[in-house]
């Protein structure tokens, strides 16, 4: 089946307020033509050089989310046009961020990267960590970034229930988050989880944007 094909049956399984972010890394060019020719617009990417280049040749209109770790050093090659950075697991990476957009004339969306996964990725804060970062308040000088929301990865293990469990902590922070620094603030409303093999676990618990790769493109080929 074609990438736009899938992407239209997984449209048809997801809530209608889950946005979907086709994760399109590893995958040729012409596939995200066949997605985009089938309406869809939100692609995901990982590695700055690889986005860089689809970026030059594919349709202006496609809303680009940069979904990997990112590089302080790389953020100027996208700041010009990236629609939402997921992973923002340093003040230092968004202080780097927020200059880039500043000489962009813009203001870039911004998710926080929670760390939950058994696994030691080295990558994201811890729920405290990540609660105290908000409280603490640095963030709120940095006028050219908006912080939208929080992004986690759950463990790569069958256990449904330890998935379900970790994608909880993640709505459990996001709804602390929300009710005691962003109440006022719509624009803090994104939680991003959910993959090919756990999006649905993720929907059920609080997930509203799912990041797709290997169902709607097939095996990456690294
Ligand atoms: C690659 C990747 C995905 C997509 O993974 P699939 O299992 O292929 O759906 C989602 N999120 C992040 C952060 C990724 O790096």
């Amino acid at each position: 089946m074609s990438p736009s094909k899938i992407i239209k049956e997984i449209k048809q399984t997801l809530p209608t307020d889950v946005q979907l972010v086709a994760v399109s890394k590893f995958h040729p060019s012409a596939m995200i033509e066949d997605a985009y020719a089938g309406g869809h617009r939100i692609f995901g990417e990982s590695h700055v050089q690889e986005l860089q280049q689809k970026y030059e040749v594919l349709p202006k209109d496609i809303e680009w989310h940069f979904i990997g770790h990112l590089q302080t050093n790389k953020v100027k090659y996208i700041a010009p046009y990236i629609q939402l950075i997921h992973a923002v697991d340093t003040h230092k990476l968004l202080v780097e961020i927020n200059k880039q957009a500043l000489k962009n004339n813009r203001i870039i969306d911004c998710l926080l990267e929670l760390h939950i996964a058994q696994e030691d990725t080295k990558y994201g804060f811890s729920a405290d960590e990540m609660y105290d970062y908000i409280k603490q308040g640095e963030w709120r000088l940095l006028e050219n970034v908006r912080i939208c929301g929080i992004m986690c990865m759950a463990s790569n293990v069958e256990d449904k229930t330890q998935i379900a469990s970790e994608f909880q902590q993640a709505e459990t922070l996001f709804n602390k988050l929300k009710k005691d620094f962003f109440a006022q603030v719509d624009s803090f409303s994104i939680r991003s989880w959910g993959m090919s093999d756990d999006y649905m676990i993720a929907v059920n618990h609080g997930s509203n944007m799912v990041r797709i790769g290997s169902k709607i493109f097939g095996p990456r080929v690294y």
